[in-house]
């Protein structure tokens, strides 16, 4: 069992992230841009990505939204900067299985994403936490 303590030291670290959100801009020249909107929470979720062959060099996003998903897309944007393609597909299911609750997930692989691994006990948040995650796998599958 998760103590209460690390239950709000992740929590901290979430605002960190919404509040303080890395790659928060818009891309120049992006070689992928994908819109998503989560209608049952109202976030509005644009990613923009840059690949170099299959690397993805830069990952950046826009949109408005809950605390939740903006903490996701920061810690997203942030996972995936200098990954390839496959690398970046394995960590979006690993994510996918994170907020699902599966407890056999890598975590040292999703870096600061695991700090959402306790949306799983809420299931209307899911949606807000891989909106970012389920535009970049989108995103990539059109470059296919
Ligand atoms: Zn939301």
């Amino acid at each position: 069992m998760r103590s209460k303590r690390l239950e709000m030291l992740y929590r901290t670290l979430i605002k960190e992230h919404s509040n303080n959100p890395k790659n928060k801009r818009t891309l120049e020249n992006a070689t992928g841009e994908i819109e998503l909107f989560n209608p049952s929470c109202g976030d509005l979720m644009i990613i923009q990505f840059k690949l170099d062959h299959d690397i993805l060099t830069e990952v950046c996003f826009e949109g408005q939204g809950c605390a939740i998903s903006m903490a996701s897309a920061s810690m997203m944007t942030e996972l995936m900067q200098g990954k390839s393609i496959n690398e970046a597909k394995d960590l979006i299911g690993q994510f996918y299985q994170l907020v699902q609750g599966n407890k056999e997930v890598d975590t040292k692989l999703l870096k600061d994403a695991v700090y959402l691994e306790g949306v799983s006990k809420f299931p209307t948040r899911i949606r807000c936490a891989t909106l970012s995650w389920h535009a970049l796998e989108q995103g990539l599958k059109e470059q296919e």
